[in-house]
C-alpha cells in the first residue's frame, strides 16, 4: 500500500469535484483530487450550460431578473424547504461564476429559457467555432477547468476508486481516505479536510429503489451515468453523516424514441391530449414543457404511464403550421420526417437524429412505446387505456376544440381536436437526470451528523449534498443542477480551505 498526504482530498472530478479542486488550489491548498473514471467534468459533459443570476450577459441581454426575485421565487416554489441561507450564497455567488468560469477562456452564446413560461437562467456554454447550441457544449468549460486545475499543482489521480473516508474516532475528524487504482493497488491518502463530489446514486438502481421507491427499468428511465454509483452518499453515511431524503431530477421520456427519433419524440410532446390508462386527462398539456411537473404527474398514474394522442390530421395541421413548441437545443421545427421515424421505429431503423440514446439503458429499446393504428378502440386495444372513458373524454375534449377547456384552462389554440382517419399514441413515463440529496450540509457545506452539527473536516457538494429543491427539481429557472455543482463546488472548495485557517481546526 502506498501513502500519500494532501491539505484536501476531493473525491470525484465531476462538476462539483473540479470546481472544488480549482477553488481549494487557488487558496493555495494541496490538493488531490481522486477520480473513478478516466475524464473529469462527470455527467455535466452532457449538459450545454447552467444557472446564474444578474450575470453581465444577463445584463446585456436586458434580462431584468433580478438577485432578490430569483431568490424569492425559489424559496417560495421550495415552500422554504431548502436552506435559505444556502440558496442565497449560491445565487448570490452565480453571476461571479460566470466570470471566473470566462477567466479560463471559456465563452458563453448567452443566456437562455428551457421552455417558453420559464425564466432566463440558463448560461449556455459556447462551442468554439460555433454559433449554436450544441449538445454536450458544457465539456469545453470542464476541459478549461481541467487545464486550470494543472496549472495550479492540483494532482487528479484518474482510475482511483475512493472506498473509504477515514476518521480519528475520538474526534470523529476526518483523516483521510483508501482508494484503489485500476490495478488494484491500495493507496492511502492523509488530509485535513474532504470534499465529497461523487454525482449521488443514478447509476445504483437498488439504491434508487431503497431511497426513492422507484424500480429503475420498469417505472424509471432515468440517465444512468458511469461512475455514479452513489460512493459518496455512503462512505459520508458511514463517517457519521445524517441520511437525507433524496429525490429523482425528474423529468419524462418515451424510453426507446426520447432522443433516438427526435420528431417522434418532440411531435408527442407539443400539447396534444394526454390520458392516463384509464383514458383520463392528467394535465394541462401546455404545462409537458415543464419536464419535471409532467414526470411527477405522471408518476402518480397507474403504472406510471400516461399517453399523448395525435392523429393524422394533426400531424397534417403541422405540416401546414409547424409544430407548436420548438425547443431551441432539440430544434425540430416541422413533422418532416414523421412517417419516415416512424418507419425506422418499427422496422428496428437507424434514426439520423440520433442523440443521447446510449445514455438511458438497452432494456428501453426492447419495448413498444409508439403505436398507430386505424381506429380509437383498435389503439386502446394496443396501448391497453379503456376505450369507453377515452372515448367519452375525447367527445368532451373534441366539444371544446378551438374554445376554452372547462377542466384544465388549456389555450384555446392548444385544443386541437382528436379526430381523423390514424390514431398515434406515445407512452411517457418517469425519466431523470441523476439523484439529489441524501445527506445534509449547512450553508457552508459541512456534512452534517445527526446531532446537526459538522463532521468536522467533511464537506460534500453536487448531487451528492443537493437538498435545495424541497420536492421537485426547479426546471422555472434553467440550468439550476449544474449551477448548484459548480457553485457549492466552489464555495466548498474556498471553505475547506478557511476551516484549515480557522481556530477551528486543531490538528
Ligand atoms: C444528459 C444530461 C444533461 C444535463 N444537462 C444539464 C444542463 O444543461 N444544465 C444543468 O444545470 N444540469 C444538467 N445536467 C445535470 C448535471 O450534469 C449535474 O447536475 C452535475 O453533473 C452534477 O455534478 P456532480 O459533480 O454532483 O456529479 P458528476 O458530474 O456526475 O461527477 C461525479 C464524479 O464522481 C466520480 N466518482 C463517483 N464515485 C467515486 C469514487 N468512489 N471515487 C472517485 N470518483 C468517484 C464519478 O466518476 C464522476 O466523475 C445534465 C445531466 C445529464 C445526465
Amino acid at each position: 500500500m502506498s501513502k500519500i498526504e494532501a491539505d484536501v482530498v476531493v473525491i470525484g472530478a465531476g462538476a462539483s469535484g473540479i470546481a472544488a479542486a480549482v477553488a481549494a488550489a487557488e487558496k493555495e491548498a494541496s490538493v488531490i483530487v481522486f477520480e473513478k473514471g478516466s475524464t473529469t467534468g462527470g455527467a455535466a459533459n452532457m449538459g450545454m450550460g447552467f444557472f446564474a443570476v444578474e450575470s453581465k450577459h444577463a445584463k446585456a441581454q436586458m434580462i431584468d431578473l433580478t438577485l432578490d426575485e430569483a431568490f424569492e421565487f425559489f424559496m417560495e416554489y421550495t415552500h422554504w424547504h431548502a436552506d435559505a441561507r444556502l440558496v442565497r450564497k449560491y445565487m448570490a455567488q452565480s453571476a461571479s461564476t460566470i466570470d471566473w468560469i470566462e477567466s479560463l477562456g471559456v465563452e458563453f452564446l448567452g443566456v437562455y429559457k428551457y421552455f417558453e413560461k420559464s425564466f432566463p437562467t440558463w448560461h449556455i456554454v459556447k462551442v468554439p467555432g460555433s454559433n449554436k447550441p450544441t449538445e454536450r457544449s458544457a465539456s469545453v468549460m470542464f476541459k478549461a477547468l481541467t487545464d486550470r486545475a494543472a496549472e495550479l499543482g492540483v494532482d487528479i489521480k484518474f482510475q482511483h476508486d475512493v472506498k473509504k473516508i477515514i476518521t480519528d474516532p475520538s474526534t470523529g475528524r476526518v483523516t483521510g481516505v483508501s482508494a484503489v487504482d485500476a490495478d488494484g493497488n491500495k493507496i492511502e491518502c492523509e488530509c485535513d479536510t474532504i470534499i465529497v463530489a461523487a454525482g449521488g446514486f443514478g447509476n445504483n438502481p437498488a439504491m434508487i429503489k431503497e431511497m426513492t421507491g422507484y424500480t429503475w427499468g420498469k417505472d424509471l428511465y432515468s440517465f444512468r451515468i458511469p461512475g455514479d454509483d452513489g460512493d459518496g452518499v455512503n462512505m459520508m453515511w458511514e463517517a457519521g453523516a445524517v441520511k437525507s431524503p433524496v429525490n429523482v431530477e425528474l423529468t419524462y421520456s418515451t424510453p426507446g424514441i426520447t432522443d433516438i427519433f427526435k420528431t417522434l419524440s418532440e411531435t408527442m410532446r407539443q400539447p396534444n391530449i394526454m390520458v392516463n390508462l384509464e383514458g383520463l386527462r392528467i394535465i394541462n398539456e401546455e404545462t409537458m414543457q415543464n419536464t419535471t411537473f409532467t414526470g411527477n404527474a405522471i408518476s402518480r398514474q397507474t403504472d406510471k404511464i400516461a399517453f399523448t394522442i395525435v392523429t393524422d390530421e394533426i400531424i397534417a395541421d403541422y405540416a401546414k403550421k409547424g409544430l407548436d413548441y420548438i425547443t431551441f437545443h432539440h430544434n425540430i421545427k416541422t413533422v418532416d420526417k414523421w412517417y419516415s421515424e416512424i418507419e425506422a421505429y418499427k422496422t428496428g431503423g437507424e434514426s439520423e437524429t440520433a442523440g443521447l440514446s446510449d445514455l438511458h439503458g438497452d432494456d428501453e429499446t426492447s419495448q413498444v412505446n409508439f403505436w398507430e393504428a386505424d381506429s380509437l378502440e383498435e389503439l386502446c386495444e394496443l396501448t391497453g387505456i379503456d376505450y369507453k372513458t377515452l372515448q367519452a373524454t375525447i367527445n368532451e375534449y373534441n366539444g371544446c376544440a378551438g374554445k376554452y377547456d372547462p377542466l384544465f384552462n388549456k389555450h384555446p389554440k392548444y385544443m386541437r381536436a382528436v379526430k381523423g382517419k390514424k390514431f398515434y399514441a406515445a407512452a411517457h413515463r418517469p425519466c431523470g437526470y441523476g439523484t439529489l440529496g441524501g445527506i445534509k450540509t449547512d450553508d457552508n457545506l459541512r456534512v452534517l451528523n445527526k446531532a446537526n452539527k459538522p463532521v468536522p473536516g467533511l464537506y460534500s457538494a453536487g448531487f451528492d449534498a443537493c437538498n435545495i429543491f424541497g420536492d421537485s427539481y426547479c426546471f422555472l429557472l434553467p440550468g439550476n443542477t449544474m449551477g448548484w455543482a459548480l457553485n457549492s463546488g466552489r464555495m466548498a472548495g474556498y471553505n475547506a480551505v478557511d476551516y484549515l485557517d480557522s481556530d477551528d481546526f486543531v490538528e
